[in-house]
């Protein structure tokens, strides 16, 4: 299978390493959108949202418990902004799920 996150995983493409367990890793984006920007990234291809079994709940609710780890970890408590892009209209352009945290400057909403 094709896939530039799986690639990244597999480490046969580089990326910025931030954070890497045994069920995600993540990576700063290669196009940051805002002085802190990282991906969250399952280690199970999964497309998108819209393919999530049950069984892979338990990648979300992991994210989830990251997320607030690595924002401290990152100075972020002023805030942050967490995004999920699905399909081709959610501007979703990497078809293995992720989740973008963004810090460190004001979001817009929308956009921004
Ligand atoms: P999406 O648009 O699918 O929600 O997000 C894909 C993200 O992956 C984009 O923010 C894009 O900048 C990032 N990206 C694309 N290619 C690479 C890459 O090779 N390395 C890294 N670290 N990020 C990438
Ligand atoms: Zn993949």
């Amino acid at each position: 299978m094709d896939c530039l996150f799986c690639s990244i995983i597999n480490k046969e493409i580089p990326s910025d390493i931030i954070y890497e367990d045994e069920f995600v890793i993540a990576i700063n984006d290669i196009n940051p959108q805002a002085p802190v920007h990282f991906l969250i990234i399952p280690k199970k291809h999964i497309k998108s949202l819209n393919q999530l079994e049950d069984s892979d709940l338990r990648f979300i609710t992991h994210i989830a418990k990251l997320i607030p780890k690595l924002a401290k970890e990152f100075d972020l408590n002023e805030g942050y902004r967490v995004v999920n892009n699905c399909g081709d209209l959610g501007g979703q352009t990497v078809d293995h799920i992720h989740f973008h945290v963004l810090g460190k400057r004001q979001m817009l909403w929308p956009p921004g």
